[in-house]
Formats: C-alpha cells, structure tokens, sequence
C-alpha cells in the first residue's frame, strides 16, 4: 500500500520564536489518529529546533534543500552530513523556486538526489511543468524529462528512499490551482512512466503527491483522486489551521 503523505513547505518564513509557536500549534491541532505520513521543512537554521521539539510527535522533520557535495569550500551551503547530524533524514529537492531562482539543473539535482540517496535519506523529489509549457501542450514531455534526467540513473532499491511531487509551476503560490482532473491525469501518466522503466512494484508503491495551491477548501477533491498520495503544502502549512484541515481531507 502506498503511503499517504501531508508534507508543509515553509520556504523562508518563521524566525526561531516563530517556529516554536508554530510547531506548539500544530502539535495541540494536528490529528494524530490518520494513517497519514505528516512532516514540515522549516528553514535551515530552526531545523534542529525543530526535531528536538518534535521528537515525541508524529510530526516529521524534512530540510528544504541540501548540497550534493560531502563538504568542502561551498560558502553558504549545507551537506547531508549535516542535516544527519541533527536528526534530519529528508529533504525536499528541486523545489521549482530552487529551479528557477538558484539555477537548479536537473543534472545538479540529479547529483543532489544521488548524495541523499548515498546517506540513505528521504527525498521529496519535485518537479512540474511551467505555465508555457501547458500552453504549449508540452506538460507531459517536460513532466517526463524531469523524471528521466533526475531519477531515472537510479537503481531499483533506491527507489524505497523517493517520494515524488508534481507541483505545475503556474499553480504554486498563485492560488491557480490545476483541477483534481488535471492533477489526476498527470499523476497517472507519472506513474505509468514509472512503471514503463521500473515494472509494476515500484510504480505502485511510490507516493505521488501533489502540490500547487492546496488548501482546506480544495484538498479533499484533490486527494480524493486515485493517483494523488497526498500533498505538499506551501501557503497554508503556515497557518495550522489550515494545514490540519489539509490533512484532514485525506
Ligand atoms: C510549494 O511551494 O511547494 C507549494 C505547493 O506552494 P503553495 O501551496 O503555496 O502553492
């Protein structure tokens, strides 16, 4: 059975005290009945506050991006080994603000991917077409694209460690949000390409969330969708509110 997952990308919000109210929120509010994996991506400095005060929880701790070096002279950057040392064992990679703000290649992600990998963490891999691209009914060569370049060098055991995260760019943080149909329809094509490369057991056991504008009022009819395993959250992760009410829809 694939796992079902509601994962809340903070992006760059919430300074330390922030965080510490946030995270009390959402452990008196979150449900901690549902058969649903739960995990937030603080920023990098408030991660190690984060697992400390999460740690008798079902709340998860997951980083928003990483280095695909072990170390070295990288000013600014942060390593697997240092997201382990304090307890972080996933990470979000490819987010497409890391695409399309930091110069993110799917070759770099791809590297990004393999030293995750290496240390045997989680990631959240994401990926999705821009508005263009739509437009121009290319969404399911460059949805494919993404797949191959940055996944698809990987062996089948490895797979155990992706979780994989259509987020159509022109749907993240502009309250656009594609239909359950479209999301549907891209996330069965994701599998079935998946399944081509990697045979049935794979394909049927990833978790392919969906991520673009979720909120209380629509995620019920999106998670309702047979290929959709959940969500990552951007805007309404912030409001714990509106993040339990995302997961309660599942
Ligand atoms: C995101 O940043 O991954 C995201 C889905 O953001 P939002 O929910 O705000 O569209």
């Amino acid at each position: 059975m694939r796992t079902k997952i509601v994962a809340g990308n903070w992006k760059m919000h919430k300074n330390a005290e922030e965080t510490e109210d946030l995270l009390n929120e959402l452990i008196n509010k979150l449900p901690n009945d549902k058969e649903v994996q739960i995990i937030v991506a603080p920023t990098f400095i408030n991660l190690a506050s984060a697992v400390e005060h999460l740690e008798f929880t079902n709340i998860g701790v997951a980083a928003q991006n990483m280095h695909q070096a072990e170390n070295g002279a990288y000013t600014g950057e942060i390593s697997a080994d240092m997201l382990q040392s304090v307890g972080v064992n996933t990470v979000i990679l490819g987010h497409s603000e890391r695409r399309a703000y930091f110069g993110e290649t799917d070759a770099i992600i791809s590297f990004k991917v393999d030293t995750a990998i290496k240390h045997n963490m989680s990631v959240i891999f994401c990926f999705g077409e821009e508005l263009k691209d739509r437009q121009d009914k290319q969404h399911f060569n460059i949805v494919e694209n993404q797949l191959r370049d940055g996944l698809f060098h990987l062996d089948k055991t490895s797979w155990e460690n992706i979780v994989l995260a259509y987020e159509p760019v022109w749907a993240i943080g502009t309250g656009e949000t594609a239909s359950p149909e479209q999301a549907q329809e891209m996330h069965e094509f994701i599998r079935e390409t998946v399944r081509k490369s990697y045979g049935n057991d794979i394909a049927d056991n990833v978790s392919i969330l969906y991520g673009g504008s979720v909120k209380p009022d629509n995620a019920k009819e999106i998670f309702g969708k047979p290929d959709v395993d959940g969500g990552l959250i951007g805007g309404a992760a912030l409001k714990a509110d509106d993040f339990a009410a995302i997961i309660n829809a599942i």
